[in-house]
């Protein structure tokens, strides 16, 4: 491999993957489009037109925005690196730090610092004008600015430690750094996953002890049923963001939880409610949590294997407009970068999870019932204006669940 040959390389996939975003979303916008003045017979008995069209015009939106961030991150990537972005920083943190562990620090934080901000807009128009316009949003312009700040001090108080620690494996741990680095990560995964529900989300949200007894008992017949053992049902103030409405586990062995949406429970019945939890149980039932976590793990190793080969290449510095060859910012480059390599392996990855969904609603109708699960599942459609319309391409491509009228019929002949 050359250097001109992998930078033409390199921008020949940036280029297909980034046209590749754009042909799916317009085909996404023109298939909701057509689609938007009836509502499919499947569901004309439980959704109104109006909301039918609210959806679609949401999705619209959304969709639009995605299409702007998806040639703004094209774009942003090659100032950091044909453009010669990343150089200067390089050269800045050189002349700034004496040690090549905080020279490679400055220059990762400075890029995230850098992309955080750029990307505030994104965020912003997102939040406070299409989630806003369509009813979702309730989140205050302070709320907005404390969580970045909270998002923030948690990001340096977790995040500086590991990466100075990984930048100082790559230094000194010779040839096989990449299996040390790769134990660090796994290990501050679990930890991660481990103090989430008890330490990380009470920062952002209210949990309280699901209160209403009635509710409680049925949860507990069905978690007893289900052979389930959690360490206590909570219901979460989503409300105070958004009134979009979920349910999740968090936790592993002991510290597993069921945490409720306020706005869930406040919009299903008993009876959808115990579907919606069924659905969930049977993710942990049928072993799904551990295979993700597995195979994240498996495909974290590859690419640290990868980075190993690629660090001491002069091809994969110059390819990407840099000639500074120091471990920072291999790590960089080769995260930065990876994304537009492995766009075309999200379909596998989302087929994998619809297959979970699947399962998780076969299993949610073996212990519940299908019809209380599909009914749940129109009236949450409808609450977060998801389509129900989506381009088959577009979501075989993107969607981590399958379009409900693939998972609604799935559901009625079960
Ligand atoms: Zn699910």
């Amino acid at each position: 491999m050359t250097a001109p040959l992998f930078a033409a390389l390199f921008l020949t996939a940036l280029l297909l993957s980034t046209a590749l975003k754009l042909w799916l979303a317009q085909r996404q916008l023109s298939h909701v489009q057509t689609h938007r003045e009836k509502v499919p017979d499947a569901f004309s008995a439980q959704v109104e037109l109006v909301a039918h069209q609210k959806a679609a015009d949401y999705t619209r939106a959304k969709t639009q925005l995605s299409m702007f961030s998806a040639l703004f991150e094209a774009g942003l990537l090659l100032a950091f690196t044909l453009g010669g972005g990343l150089q200067l920083l390089s050269d800045w943190s050189a002349v700034t730090f004496s040690s090549s562990l905080a020279q490679g620090l400055a220059l990762i934080v400075s890029v995230l610092i850098l992309t955080s901000i750029l990307e505030i807009p994104f965020n912003l128009y997102s939040t406070f004008v299409i989630e806003a316009r369509y009813g979702f949003n309730k989140m205050t312009l302070r709320l907005y600015v404390l969580d970045a700040l909270k998002g923030m001090l948690l990001g340096a108080a977790l995040g500086l430690p590991l990466l100075l620690g990984i930048l100082w494996l790559m230094e000194k741990m010779g040839g096989n750094w990449w299996l040390y680095v790769w134990a660090v990560w796994v290990s501050f995964s679990l930890l991660l996953l481990f103090i989430y529900p008890s330490f990380i989300a009470p920062l952002f949200n209210k949990f309280q002890p699901l209160e209403d007894q009635s509710l409680k008992a049925r949860i507990e017949a069905l978690l007893s049923k289900c052979g389930f053992t959690a360490e206590g049902l909570f219901v979460m103030d989503g409300s105070k963001r958004s009134t979009h409405g979920n349910a999740y586990f968090t936790g592993f062995g002991k510290t597993k939880r069921i945490v409720f949406f306020d706005t869930l429970i406040a919009r299903l019945t008993p009876d959808e409610i115990d579907a919606v939890l069924a659905h969930e149980l049977g993710h942990f039932k049928r072993r799904h949590v551990i295979k993700r976590i597995a195979l994240t793990f498996a495909v974290s190793l590859g690419f640290l294997w990868l980075l190993a080969q690629l660090m001491h290449a002069g091809w994969f510095y110059a390819g990407l407009g840099v000639t500074t060859q120091t471990t920072a910012m291999a790590l960089l480059l080769f995260f930065m970068t990876l994304p537009v390599f492995s766009f075309l392996l999200q379909p596998f990855s989302s087929a994998y999870s619809r297959k979970h969904e699947f399962e998780a609603d076969a299993y949610a109708a073996q212990q519940t019932s299908a019809a209380h699960l599909a009914t749940a599942l129109v009236k949450l459609y409808q609450d977060n204006a998801a389509t129900l319309t989506p381009d088959p391409l577009y979501s075989t491509f993107y969607s981590s669940h399958p379009p409900a009228m693939v998972r609604i019929s799935r559901l009625q002949s079960l």
